[in-house]
């Protein structure tokens, strides 16, 4: 007998093939742009027990999921973490998973990087908004540039694919983007550039956080050619390849172009919340059909009914008018 399809499909005809999970919303970090100095952390209980992240990641897997990025707060600081990757690396050897990768601030991956690569990982996202220590400081309040650099090390020599994401930052790191550019491309890496979002209340207005990638653009042609290309990573990010570097350079644009339409992904907290769109508040709670029974009977029910509703896209706006976040919740919350 055919089966019938089992992948999930929302109701705007986009399969959902990526899915996102914070695994912790704690992290050795305070970046500026993403929590409050004195955030308040989620109870250890409310969280998802790591063999409880295993059973709903693969759940999604066995749905069509095809793409897994473990991402948080900061991932690393998990306890035990390396357990989760090591569990998830067998849909890899299925051949069920195409890829299993991680978004990091980096600070502990001297100590990670050779057991990611041993767990299948082959590309992983390191954020890095600025090579000048003193900024670096300024930005993520907590962090220490070279343990970050250390790590970046780190992970190339373990074999690992190493993409830079940096923040886009009104009047912070606006004078360094070609020296990072070069830096990142001297060192085979890719570089991203992310508009900053709306989301979660933070101390300093995002207005003057908000520098807009059509400007950065209009920047970095007057240094590089850029060409642009169809290379994709199944994520957001639109990539051009600078003639001078020969590298690529990425630009995340949430706020300047809308990126919604191609959209394959959805993300889960580290409580088992789904949320169908990083920048609207619906959601569904996935732990308590989770939880409910040893099938996954209820929890797979739960899920095609969120994708029923996943919206067609967010409306961020970051104006001087605009005070409000778009959702109330930290990026540390929902997973970058
Ligand atoms: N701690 C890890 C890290 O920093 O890579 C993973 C989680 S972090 C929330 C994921 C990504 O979200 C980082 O690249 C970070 O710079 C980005 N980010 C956080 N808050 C943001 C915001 N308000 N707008 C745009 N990007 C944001
Ligand atoms: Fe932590 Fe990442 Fe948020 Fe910075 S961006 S505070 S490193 S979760």
């Amino acid at each position: 007998m055919i089966q019938p399809d089992a992948s999930l499909v929302d109701p705007f005809g986009r399969a959902i093939s990526y899915l996102r999970v914070s695994v912790t919303d704690r992290c050795d970090f305070r970046c500026v742009y993403c929590m409050s100095e004195d955030m308040t952390f989620l109870p250890k209980q409310d969280l998802l027990t790591l063999e409880e992240l295993d059973r709903l990641c693969s759940v999604f897997v066995s749905r069509g999921v095809r793409k897994l990025r473990i991402t948080g707060g900061e991932p690393l600081v998990r306890r035990d973490i390396m357990t989760l990757f090591r569990s998830l690396s067998r849909h890899l050897e299925a051949g069920a998973l195409e890829e299993l990768t991680l978004t990091t601030n980096g600070s502990q991956l001297s100590r990670y990087a050779a057991d990611l690569a041993a767990c299948g990982v082959k590309r992983i996202n390191v954020s890095l908004d600025t090579l000048d220590r003193e900024k670096f400081k300024a930005i993520t309040r907590w962090g220490d540039l070279d343990k970050v650099i250390a790590g970046i090390d780190a992970a190339q020599a373990a074999g690992l694919a190493v993409k830079i994401n940096a923040v886009a930052l009104k009047g912070v790191n606006e004078d360094e983007v070609e020296q990072m550019i070069a830096w990142a491309h001297g060192r085979g890496m890719d570089i991203t550039f992310i508009e900053v979002m709306p989301l979660g209340d933070i101390e300093p207005a995002r207005f003057d956080q908000y520098w807009p990638l059509s400007q950065l653009r209009a920047r970095l042609a007057e240094r590089f050619t850029m060409d642009e290309i169809d290379y994709r990573t199944g994520g957001p990010a639109r990539y051009v390849t600078a003639r001078e570097t020969g590298g690529r350079i990425g630009f995340i644009t949430p706020l300047t172009h809308n990126f919604c339409e191609s959209c394959n992904r959805v993300r889960v907290t580290c409580t088992g919340t789904l949320y169908m769109c990083l920048g609207q508040e619906d959601a569904a709670d996935l732990r308590t059909p989770l939880r409910a029974s040893e099938s996954n009977a209820r929890l797979e029910r739960a899920i095609e009914e969120a994708i029923t509703r996943k919206p067609k896209g967010h409306d961020f706006v970051i104006d001087r008018a605009t005070s409000r976040p778009a959702v109330g919740r930290h990026m540390s919350v929902t997973g970058g």
